[in-house]
């Protein structure tokens, strides 16, 4: 840009010359021209600049030229034959700084109406000289520059993408090894890498979790599965032997179909809650009327509540209405008045009462049984658990597992309050 913009104004100069000095031609011809081109080299002290004239046949009718400057006139004349605007021809100024580089001289050249050929033409020393101390003070600053870029450029770099690289190295050792207790280092910079590094720890905290879950849950199945199992395998074998008579082989296989029958709703009720919790599950949704219900689960377990010598209470408005599956909202209900009325001494009391509350209806069912220890609060609805005090009742540790995956499906939740000696509260939460 430099280069091309000097070179610009040193042509509009020479140009400028020549057209000054074809005017002055045209004006007083050859003669005039001749004085003014000496009256100018006279006037300036000293002439910058090449002239010559030429006949239409190329011959030198004038040539004017400073005397440091050295070059060979024929190559003038040589150009004046090419008929182009612009031309170089070498030119050795021994006036310069005495580097004895060859400088160029860059001549113009306008042919006249009376095909007289004009050439100017003027050193580009200065220029180059320019351009070479501004290529020796670009590369001195530049270069210097570009390296210090480059080199903090790297080094910033280098320090921006580590915690990326904790990252990767920790995806890839839990690549690897399947380890997921690695971690990533928190540099904390408080920045953007830092947050995703915290994130992606809180990620792989949930993760963990969840498959740890996933594993205990299927240990429990394993476990929960084998005694059913291994008492069918031992009434079958009882069965067998050679002496069982009729009655035998008929107890057996009575026996067997209790404990088949176990391990299925086991299976079937674990499917249902991987159902509910995946979102899988059909619910046939209709508005269902919460007395009705309510009363259809006290039916249920009427007499089992009157053998328990408990007395069950509802209290639930007329015309209470919420939208949901019928049969699973019967299902929830009916576990949690069985778990009511199992986790209640005789003589107890279990109440079941629903109120509308804002956009929800709340189902609460209350009983005055022995309560849940508050360090069970939290894993009572996970697969298979079943308190410890629970031992002695029948069940699976899977109600109210079902009870929370299908109230969550219904976009509700279920909450607990409990007081060890006392009783508890399950409440269900739902859309109206
Ligand atoms: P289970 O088949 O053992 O009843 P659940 O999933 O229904 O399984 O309940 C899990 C555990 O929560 C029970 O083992 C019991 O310890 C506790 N629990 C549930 N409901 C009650 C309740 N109403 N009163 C006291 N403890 C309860």
């Amino acid at each position: 840009m430099v280069s091309s913009s000097l070179e610009r104004r040193d042509r509009d100069a020479i140009e400028s010359k020549l057209n000054e000095y074809a005017g002055e031609y045209q004006l007083g011809g050859l003669d005039e021209l001749k004085q003014k081109l000496l009256f100018d080299s006279h006037h300036m002290g000293k002439l910058l600049f090449v002239a010559r004239i030429s006949s239409p046949d190329n011959k030198t009718l004038y040539l004017q030229a400073p005397g440091t400057w050295k070059f060979d006139p024929k190559q003038l004349e040589h150009e004046g034959l090419a008929a182009k605007r612009w031309s170089h021809i070498p030119v050795d100024d021994s006036e310069d700084d005495g580097d004895n580089d060859t400088d160029r001289l860059e001549v113009a050249a306008l042919r006249l109406p009376d095909r007289t050929l004009l050439q100017i033409g003027s050193i580009t020393e200065e220029r180059d000289d320019l351009l070479e101390r501004f290529a020796a003070i670009y590369a001195g600053l530049v270069v210097p520059f570009l390296a210090l870029g480059l080199i903090g450029g790297s080094f910033l770099s280098f320090r921006a993408f580590r915690p990326i690289r904790y990252l990767v190295d920790s995806l890839r050792s839990i690549v690897a090894t399947g380890n997921l207790t690695a971690r990533v280092v928190v540099v904390g910079s408080r920045d953007e890498v830092d947050e995703l590094s915290s994130l992606f720890n809180s990620l792989l905290d949930k993760i963990e979790a969840l498959i740890g879950g996933m594993k205990s849950s299927l240990d429990n199945v394993a476990h929960e599965l084998r005694t059913p199992m291994t008492r069918l395998r031992g009434v079958a074998e009882l069965a067998l032997q050679p002496d069982a008579g009729v009655q035998a082989l008929r107890d057996a296989l009575e026996n067997c179909l209790e404990e088949s029958d176990r391990i299925l709703t086991m299976v079937n009720t674990m499917m249902d809650i991987s159902e509910a919790e995946t979102g899988a599950m059909k619910l046939s949704m209709e508005s269902v009327n919460v007395s009705e219900l309510v009363e259809q689960v006290v039916e249920l377990y009427s007499y089992v509540a009157e053998d328990k010598q408990i007395a069950i209470s509802t209290s639930v408005p007329k015309e209470l209405c919420i939208t949901a599956d019928r049969n699973r909202l019967l299902h929830v209900l009916a576990n949690l008045v069985d778990n009511a009325i199992k986790y209640t001494p005789s003589g107890g009391k279990v109440d079941l009462k629903a109120v509308p509350n804002h956009d929800e209806v709340v189902i609460a069912v209350t009983d005055t049984g022995v309560g849940i220890a508050a360090d069970e609060r939290s894993k009572i609805y996970d697969r298979l658990y079943r308190g410890d005090t629970s031992r002695s009742e029948r069940g699976l540790g899977l109600g109210l597992s079902l009870v929370k995956a299908i109230a969550e499906a219904h976009q509700g939740y279920v909450e607990v309050s409990s007081e060890v000696g006392h009783g508890s509260q399950f409440a269900l939460h739902l859309r109206a």
